[in-house]
């Protein structure tokens, strides 16, 4: 075990929100300068960085991902608040021209209320930061749930927020199930908006709960994604990223490219060399800097992976390397699973329309019609969040990025993403963008204000 927390009650529940409720309507926060709330944003962006190790090594621990991600992520939530801090002071509204001079029209960017802001366990920190960051910026109050399972470095946070002089209420923290303490800040009629990343099925439990109070809601939610290779693509760096596609953190990360299509001429020869490389990463403890991966989340996910490899073997997928708990038994105490590769795979099976979320990646193949069948096999799927195409000519790379229907579209790369770009799904993977100037506006209302200066009647109405 690794740390006890509090577990929120209710009554917990019911007093977060009323905190939050009380900190917008009456508290500074909503009224202060949105550049002066940018300022507390980059405090709080400074005070992650100073206390950069240790929030990397927490988040290494609760969540069994390497140290090098650990960092990373500190890096990366840094980044995304520093943003925000700058993004704040500009996005507050804009003139419009009302087609006559005695009239000034506005639109004013206002914040929305209180926002639950739920997130997984495979980013913990990460996903909160992309919440918390803007919904802070545009002059929210907030009340944090992170996963049951990877708590603490969100706990961390908060602390951080409080040292940056976040005035009481703004931020409430509440730790427990989603079942319980989840379910009930999703139903609190004190929530004005729901912003959540997590499974689908939780996704779509949320959204029913939120359309009986016709409140606000947000979804990230889970992907498939298509990692497409044509044959004139640098062999090379294909295969590397295709191995980074599938099994950086173990393969659960939402925009893992899970599912591999390649183009027949190349196709043998990228599973072999594919397989054989999968079959060399260094599976181990996260805090070992030799590790490349670390174990899955929980005994329970990887029994859920397992799962899914036992039946797209029955299926008819073919084992190319992985499908089974390492033989050493200095990982016997750790839910490790190795990197899988399943061949011959088919757009019917289950492993290849459902998302797995761990170190599984199912290979299919195009050939006859070139870009048309990679498009049409990469955009058959429910989800759309990230996809990929590798192709040494430009055009095509280009009609078929144009082509995918998927939220972000890396062209000879994979996984980066962008604060200033957003992010968010077609599809199945979710409503609503985070990141970018959408993710702030995810938090604000906008109210338009038309003033007429020099008011006479109209005699509309002639009696
Ligand atoms: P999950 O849906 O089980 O849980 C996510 C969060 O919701 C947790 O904090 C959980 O406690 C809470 N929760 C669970 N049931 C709830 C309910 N009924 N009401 C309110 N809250 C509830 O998801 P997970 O297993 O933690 O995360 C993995 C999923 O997240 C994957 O599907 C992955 O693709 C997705 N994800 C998406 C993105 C993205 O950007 N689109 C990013 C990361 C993860």
């Amino acid at each position: 075990m690794l740390e006890t927390v509090a577990e929120a009650s209710a009554d917990d529940v019911d007093r977060a929100v009323a905190a939050a409720r009380a900190a917008f309507d009456s508290g500074p926060w909503p009224r202060t300068p949105a550049t002066e709330r940018g300022r507390t944003l980059a405090r709080i962006a400074d005070l992650l960085q100073r206390d950069r190790e240790s929030i990397a090594r927490t988040e290494s621990l609760d969540t069994g991902k390497t140290l090098k991600e650990g960092r990373a992520d500190v890096d990366d939530v840094t980044a995304v608040f520093r943003y925000y801090a700058g993004l704040a002071g500009t996005h507050a509204g804009r003139v419009v021209d009302p087609g006559r001079p005695d009239v000034v029209s506005r639109i004013t960017h206002e914040p929305v209320g209180v926002c639950a802001l739920i997130a997984p366990w495979n980013y913990p920190l990460l996903q909160m930061s992309w919440k918390l960051a803007p919904a802070l910026a545009a002059g929210n109050t907030t009340v944090l749930k992170p996963s049951e399972l990877t708590p603490l470095t969100t706990v961390a946070l908060v602390e951080l927020v409080e040292e940056a002089a976040v005035p009481p209420g703004v931020v409430n923290l509440l730790l427990g199930a989603g079942g319980t303490v989840g379910r009930a800040m999703v139903a609190h009629p004190g929530v004005d908006l729901i912003s959540f990343t997590g499974g689908l099925s939780t996704g779509q439990e949320i959204m029913a709960a939120a359309a009986r109070g016709v409140r606000r809601v947000a979804l990230e939610l889970g992907g498939k994604n298509p990692n497409v290779v044509f044959a004139d693509a640098d062999f090379d760096t294909a295969v590397d990223y295709a191995l980074t596609a599938a099994f950086l953190h173990s393969g659960q990360v939402c925009s893992a490219g899970a599912r591999l299509i390649l183009q027949e001429e190349i196709h043998d020869r990228f599973v072999a060399e594919l397989a054989a490389r999968a079959d060399r990463i260094r599976l181990g403890d996260g805090l070992d800097p030799g590790t490349e991966c670390g174990p899955l989340v929980s005994a329970a996910h990887r029994a859920k992976v397992e799962g899914h490899i036992e039946g797209a073997l029955a299926d008819g997928a073919r084992l190319l390397a992985g499908g089974t708990r390492p033989a050493d038994p200095a990982l016997a105490g750790g839910f490790f699973l190795r990197p899988t590769v399943l061949g011959d795979c088919t757009r019917e099976m289950a492993v290849v329309r459902e998302e797995v979320f761990g170190p599984v990646v199912t290979v299919e193949r195009f050939g006859t019609e070139e870009e048309e069948e990679a498009v049409r096999l990469a955009n058959d799927t429910g989800y759309g969040l990230a996809g990929a195409v590798w192709t040494a000519d430009a055009g095509r790379a280009q009609r078929v990025a144009a082509a995918l229907r998927h939220g972000t579209v890396w062209i000879n790369d994979f996984h980066p993403y962008l604060p200033q770009a957003e992010w968010g799904g077609f599809g199945k993977s979710g409503i609503g963008r985070e990141l970018g100037p959408s993710g702030l506006e995810e938090y604000q209302e906008k109210k338009h204000i038309y003033h007429n200066t020099a008011p006479e009647p109209t005699r509309w109405f002639s009696g």
